[in-house]
């Protein structure tokens, strides 16, 4: 017994020592990401149920690493949270999304909001705001059409510095969505006040909703929610056509999903966005 608890130990060591260095890894590529221009963005469409039309486009950011090849941000945005560097690559992000923005406008594509995920980290930076209001003067995009996600964990973390932030962000005159909404909705018993314009559903309720009638209750108060609050609805991760049908038949908006499009890069995207007419 003692030489498995040794041998465990060592195990549990090991498997220590792989993350220490993994992290390590990361950490080191961060810093020199931004400078070689290593990352991309890929876009989403969200797509109108009822017509079919583009309404949106989330930028979803990718790190095309010299040797591990093209990488997710669930690979490296929890470390470049925790080291701070999501705030130089948020700003980079925010600013690509929006020059992107304009460049779809110059050739000629009708023009649609592009929305960009903000984690806590850089919500309550202190940058935040003024780096938003200057990004959308250099790049000539006007508010309305950026679009600030953030997850319904941030909003809940500080209400009162949040809620003076997302004023602000409303006064600038971006749209505001609620990201993986649901995943903590007990606590925003005073939604009605926030300064939002969409809530959306997080993916995990879409999933399984045809299969658990617990996910189905919950997506449809949600829809309801939404609705009753003027809020636009927003489902994400739809990947069949019956969660279409449940969604359109609870009176949901719009989402965006596999079923429609999967993120890509922006040459893709325009190409979409150019052939998208109403049905
Ligand atoms: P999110 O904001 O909830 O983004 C939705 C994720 O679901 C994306 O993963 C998207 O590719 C994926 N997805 C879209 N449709 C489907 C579907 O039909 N089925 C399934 N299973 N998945 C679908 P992605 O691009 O890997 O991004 C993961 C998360 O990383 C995002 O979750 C967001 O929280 C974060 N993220 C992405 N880009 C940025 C960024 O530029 N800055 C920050 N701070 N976070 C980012
Ligand atoms: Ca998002
Ligand atoms: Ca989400
Ligand atoms: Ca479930």
């Amino acid at each position: 017994a003692k030489e498995q608890g040794r041998n465990n130990y060592q195990f549990f060591k090991q498997e220590m020592n792989d993350k220490v260095v993994e992290r390590l890894s990361v950490e080191n590529g961060l810093r020199q990401a931004l400078a070689r221009q290593e990352f991309i963005l890929h876009f989403q469409p969200k797509i109108h149920f009822k017509t079919g039309l583009i309404t949106g486009a989330e930028a979803l950011i990718r790190w095309q690493h010299p040797d591990r090849g093209l990488l997710h941000p669930q690979q490296f945005i929890k470390i470049a949270e925790d080291s701070g560097f999501i705030i130089p690559i948020g700003q980079w992000m925010l600013k690509t999304a929006c020059q992107q923005a304009k460049d779809w406008q110059h050739e000629g594509l009708r023009p649609i909001p592009v929305s960009v995920n903000i984690s806590a980290v850089e919500f309550r930076h202190d940058g935040l705001v003024n780096n938003i209001r200057n990004t959308l003067a250099e790049t000539e995009i006007e508010a309305k059409y950026l679009e600030i996600e953030l997850t319904e964990s941030t909003l809940v973390q500080d209400a009162k510095s949040t809620m003076i932030t997302l004023h602000a962000l409303k006064a600038i005159g971006v749209k505001i969505a609620i990201d993986d909404f649901g995943t903590g909705y007990s606590s925003l018993s005073n939604l009605r006040q926030f300064p939002i314009d969409t809530l959306k559903i997080d993916q995990s309720f879409v999933r399984d909703m045809i299969n658990d009638d617990d996910d189905a209750l919950i997506v449809s108060a949600i829809i309801g929610l939404g609705n009753n609050l003027n809020f636009k609805v927003s489902a994400e991760g739809v990947e069949t056509q019956k969660q279409l049908a449940f969604l359109q038949a609870e009176r949901c908006e719009e989402g965006q999903g596999y079923y429609f499009n999967p993120p890509v890069d922006a040459v893709a995207f325009a190409t979409l966005l150019g052939t998208n007419h109403a049905a």
